[in-house]
């Protein structure tokens, strides 16, 4: 009787654990601004709704691998704070996170264009940045205290992805292609890191 029990208690068990999803390490990209804040503008077009684009594209194509789950600090157009965004990455303690924003000067119109990355730290921060520089092309990597990449436990890098102000990345920011290229290299990267 005794043995039976143990048999059954020792399938059953094993039925459980094949049910545990293996559990998956977490990217976390965050959509800069939201809701109220409309970050960057330029005729119409704003900074939130393009990157939070982006940000869903990335998730999108992200869900084919099998390598890290991303998670979206937001997935519509709301206003999380920034403490609210931290606090949800310290709890996730993701491998590395990514800050999405774009860039724009005072003028109507500027003549610079391309991409810029922060960090805070050179430790894992610098090695992320270096690898996103690659991965898109000629990135300027600049020190910046900013709350994401201080209070932030895991690796953070913040990129501004062009000057929607620059009427060139303004067209490219502004296109489903160029979307679309710009989160299948944060994905490529990811399954090359
Ligand atoms: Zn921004």
């Amino acid at each position: 009787m005794e043995a039976v029990k143990l048999f059954a208690i020792s399938l059953f068990s094993t039925a459980l654990l094949s049910f545990v999803p293996v559990k998956k390490k977490y990217i976390v990209i965050d959509a800069g601004h939201g809701g109220n804040d409309a970050g960057v503008t330029f005729d119409g077009m704003t900074e939130k709704e393009i990157v939070l684009n982006i940000a869903k594209q990335i998730h999108e194509i992200n869900e084919s691998q099998e390598k890290y789950e991303v998670f979206l600090t937001r997935a519509a157009d709301e206003y999380k704070t920034l403490e609210e965004r931290t606090d949800k990455i310290n709890e996730l303690n993701p491998v590395m996170v990514i800050s999405l924003h774009l860039n724009g000067t005072p003028e109507k119109d500027t003549q610079k264009q391309g991409y810029e990355l922060f960090i805070q730290d050179s430790g894992d921060s610098k090695k992320i940045a270096d690898k996103i520089s690659q991965k898109l092309g000629n990135c300027s990597i600049a020190e910046r205290n900013l709350h994401i990449l201080r209070e932030s436990k895991s690796p953070a890098v913040l990129i501004e992805l062009g000057y929607l102000n620059n009427k060139k990345d303004r067209t490219y920011l502004s296109s489903e292609q160029g979307q679309k290229e710009i989160a299948q290299k944060f994905v490529d990267f990811f399954n090359e890191y």
